[in-house]
C-alpha cells in the first residue's frame, strides 16, 4: 500500500474529519459569541463524498485512524451512517469523534453499535457560571450527562479534553481531574493555541504545561507514564497515585511533537490540511466533483502531504495565525 510520506519522513496514519463548521457553543478559545459566518452548504461535502475521501485514505493510503471533529460533528445529520460506513471498511480503522457531548446522551449508543471505537469530549469547567461565561450557552448538564452515557455504551475509557485559561477556569484543574478519576474517565489538558477566530490568544496569558503539572502535582502524586510508548501522541501522560489511572498534558506550543505527527486533517470543504497550522491546502473537493477516480484522488492527497512543512512555527517571530479558526479546520 502506498503511503502518506513527507519529506521529513514522516508518514500519515491519523485522519481528523471535519463533518461541518457549525457549532452550538461558543467557547472563547474558538469561535467568538456571535459566532461565524458558516461555510455555504454547497461547499461542505455530502456524506458520500466524505465516505468516499475517507475509503481512499484507508484502502489505499494507509490511514489506520479515522477521527470526525468539526465544529460539532453532533450537529452532522448523518452522523451515525457515516461511522458505520467508515468502521464497515477494510482494514478496519479505528474511529473516534471529538465533540462538546451536547446530544451524546441520545446518539452514544446509537454510534457505539455503529462501529465507534472512542470519544473525546471537551470539559473546560464543572461550574455552571463560568460554563456560560466561557461557553456563552447554558449547557454544562448536557455535557456531562453526555459524558455518562458514552461511558454507559461502552465508549471507554471515556476521554476529556480541557483547555484552561488564566482567570477563567485555571483555578479548576485539580477538581476537573478529581471528578474524572472518579468515573473511570481519561483527562487531558491541552494548551491554549491561536486558533481562535477573534485571535485574542496571548503567549503570556497561556496557561504553560509546566503550570498545569505543578498545580496538579500539588495534589496529586505523577509519574510518567513510559515515555517510549508516546510515539505519536500528542499528550504526555503521566500515572496518577502510581496508576493504572493517567492524566495527560498536551504541550502543543510549549512542548511541540511536530517531528513526529502523523496526522492529516480534512476540512468539511474538502480541503487536506497538513496541519492545524498550515498556510495552504489542496483541494480535493474539485477533484471528487469533476468526476476524478480513487487513483487521481490518491495521487493529489499524496502530493499534498509531501509538502507538510516541518513544524508549526509558533515560536517564530514570522508565526501567522491561519486564516480559518479552529472550528473551520477541524480540532
Ligand atoms: N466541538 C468539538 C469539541 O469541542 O470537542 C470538536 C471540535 S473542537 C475545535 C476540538 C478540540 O479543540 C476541543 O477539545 C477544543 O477544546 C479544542 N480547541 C478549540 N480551540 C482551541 C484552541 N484555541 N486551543 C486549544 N484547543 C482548542
Ligand atoms: Fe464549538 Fe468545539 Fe469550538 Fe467549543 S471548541 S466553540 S464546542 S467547535
Amino acid at each position: 500500500m502506498l503511503t502518506l510520506s513527507d519529506s521529513f519522513g514522516r508518514v500519515a496514519t491519523d485522519l481528523r474529519v471535519s463533518l461541518t463548521d457549525r457549532c452550538n457553543l461558543r467557547c472563547s478559545y474558538c469561535m467568538p459569541p456571535e459566532g461565524l459566518e458558516w461555510l455555504p452548504k454547497p461547499d461542505l461535502l455530502t456524506a458520500d463524498e466524505i465516505v468516499r475521501l475517507v475509503t481512499v485514505g484507508v484502502e489505499r493510503l494507509g490511514i489506520t485512524e479515522v477521527r470526525y471533529t468539526g465544529g460539532e460533528p453532533l450537529l452532522r445529520r448523518e452522523l451515525v451512517e457515516i461511522v458505520a460506513r467508515t468502521s464497515a471498511l477494510r482494514p478496519t480503522p479505528q474511529v473516534s469523534l471529538t465533540t462538546n457531548g451536547i446530544g451524546l446522551a441520545r446518539l452514544a449508543a446509537p454510534l457505539a453499535e455503529a462501529g465507534l471505537h472512542r470519544v473525546n469530549v471537551s470539559l473546560d469547567t464543572l461550574d455552571r457560571e463560568t460554563f456560560k461565561r466561557l461557553a456563552h450557552r447554558d449547557r454544562l448538564a448536557d455535557v456531562l450527562d453526555g459524558m455518562a452515557a458514552a461511558d454507559a455504551a461502552g465508549l471507554r475509557p471515556v476521554k476529556v479534553n480541557t483547555v484552561l485559561m488564566r482567570g477563567i477556569n485555571d483555578h479548576e484543574a485539580v477538581a476537573l481531574l478529581h471528578y474524572c478519576l472518579e468515573r473511570g474517565y481519561e483527562l487531558r489538558f491541552i494548551e491554549q493555541m491561536p486558533l481562535d477566530a477573534q485571535h485574542g490568544w496571548r503567549r503570556e496569558n497561556m496557561v504553560t504545561a509546566d503550570e498545569i503539572l505543578a498545580r496538579l502535582r500539588d495534589s496529586f502524586d505523577l509519574t510518567d507514564d513510559d515515555p517510549v510508548e508516546r510515539g505519536s501522541a500528542p499528550a504526555e501522560l503521566f500515572l496518577v497515585g502510581g496508576g493504572p489511572a493517567r492524566v495527560g498534558v498536551i504541550g502543543s506550543v510549549t512542548r511541540p511533537f511536530c517531528g513526529a505527527c502523523d496526522r492529516v486533517r480534512i476540512t468539511a470543504d474538502g480541503q487536506v490540511r497538513n496541519c492545524l497550522f498550515a498556510t495552504d491546502e489542496s483541494d480535493l473537493r474539485a477533484a471528487l466533483r469533476s468526476g476524478a477516480g480513487d487513483d487521481e484522488i490518491a495521487e493529489r492527497w499524496l502530493a499534498a502531504v509531501k509538502i507538510k512543512k516541518a513544524g508549526h512555527g509558533i515560536d517564530d517571530p514570522a508565526f501567522l495565525q491561519p486564516s480559518r479558526p479552529m472550528s473551520a479546520i477541524g480540532g
